[in-house]
């Protein structure tokens, strides 16, 4: 067995962040429920499900918050990070029917596709000048296996040296290793070697077998989808886990979802990323969802990032929560946001307004908004840039985006 994959040295992290986050902590007067929490995480005692409902149920939004951003800061300082990419939704066709799916079809629906190769690269030329990273997901198409797959990452790698490929969800993993016969560490090697870089964290919606059965029902189970990540991340494929909340769950369920995430990365160290989520409602099946408020979406991100110590990264994903939001959660525990996205179908479909034309400069003001230093990172976080947008006419400036 190969040995786990290791993040980047420190992933964009403050060497001493420990030492900062206790000098930090120490300087607050935290309020009688959050101390005992803030003394664990001065000392990177992970927190127990019992301290993420006392989270969950603390009247105080903005002092979760606090604290969660005390952890960020002192991580990562001021910096928050992005990165240029596309998203390529390589086929809507999908063997599965989730219930809170709006992007999937069947094969015979008028509006089903799947794309060539050669679509697919026509496509991805359209933006490679301005990219870095390409991330595809889709559909579990009933006629690709993994060959199809090595067609298409080593066209892409080939073609695009300095792309980095994130792509393909644990779910789709398995189904090209049933459409193979092979192992699903075996689909995750061969496609390493033909070019693929990482795997994005979809498809993980709740690691609770009883929220699948009604949300995902045939999909990877919980235990699968951490040991396909396990596998990533040993035979070297780094990878980011997600959370979709706001569905059938119960807050404990997603506290234990949190923390068999952080568990499985204390041994691997392979998460570089944890990425929470809200489920949008437009057009899908579930009309029992417990959908998430505005604040419920902030609390949840600082919530993750006081749970998660074993992953560096908690990102505010813009193409779900949008712009607006996204920008707060970078005052609520997150640093990383995603990303130029100039692409995009599945949260779309769902309901998502979030705009697709950012280029560097309107992502950069956005995080400058927010009070933090953009960061261009790579996919892996292993190489870092600060960059700065080109100036604009005068803004009116407020307080937070001087701090
Ligand atoms: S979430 Fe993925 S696996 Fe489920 S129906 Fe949609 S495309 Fe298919």
């Amino acid at each position: 067995m190969l040995a786990p994959v290791r993040p980047a040295p420190l992933a964009g992290e403050h060497k001493e962040w420990l030492e900062r986050l206790q000098t930090n902590l120490a300087t607050v007067d935290w309020s009688p429920k959050l101390q005992p929490l803030a003394d664990k995480l001065g000392n990177n005692v992970p927190l127990s499900l019992e301290d993420g409902m006392t989270l969950y149920e603390h009247p105080d939004l903005h002092e979760v918050g606090a604290l969660a951003h005390q952890v960020r800061q002192a991580r990562f300082g001021n910096r928050a990070f992005f990165n240029s990419n596309v998203h390529i939704n390589q086929t809507n066709i999908c063997v599965l029917a989730c219930r809170f799916c709006a992007f999937r079809r069947g094969a015979k629906a008028n509006d089903a596709y799947a794309m060539s190769i050669d679509e697919y690269m026509d496509d991805l030329a359209l933006y490679a000048h301005a990219i870095d990273e390409v991330h595809s997901v889709g559909g579990l198409h009933p006629e690709w296996g993994v060959e199809h797959y090595e067609e298409l990452f080593s066209r892409v790698s080939n073609t695009y040296p300095s792309i980095s490929i994130k792509a393909l969800t644990a779910v789709e993993v398995k189904h090209l290793g049933q459409r193979s016969s092979i192992s699903t560490r075996e689909v995750l090697a061969r496609l390493k070697a033909a070019g693929l870089t990482s795997l994005p964290g979809g498809g993980a919606e709740i690691l609770d077998d009883d929220v699948r059965a009604v949300i995902c029902n045939g999909k990877e189970s919980s235990a699968e989808y951490l040991q396909i990540h396990r596998e990533a991340h040993e035979v070297g494929l780094p990878s980011n886990c997600t959370m979709l909340f706001g569905t059938i769950e119960s807050l404990e369920q997603r506290l234990q979802h949190m923390i068999s995430l952080r568990e499985l990365n204390a041994s691997t160290k392979g998460f570089q990323c944890f990425v929470p989520y809200p489920f949008l409602p437009d057009d899908t099946r579930l009309p029992q969802a417990q959908l998430a408020t505005g604040t419920e979406i902030l609390r949840t991100i600082a919530v993750s990032r006081l749970m998660m110590n074993t992953i560096p990264h908690i990102k505010a994903y813009r193409m779900n929560i949008g712009d607006h939001l996204a920008e707060l959660a970078l005052q609520f525990g997150a640093d990383d946001i995603d990303g130029t996205v100039q692409k995009e179908s599945i949260m779309h479909l769902a309901g998502s307004s979030a705009p697709l034309d950012h280029d560097r400069a309107k992502l950069a003001r956005l995080i400058q908004d927010a009070g933090c230093e953009a960061i261009q990172r790579n996919t892996t976080y292993s190489h870092f840039e600060p960059y700065t947008p080109p100036k604009v006419k005068p803004r009116r400036v407020l307080p937070m985006a001087t701090q």
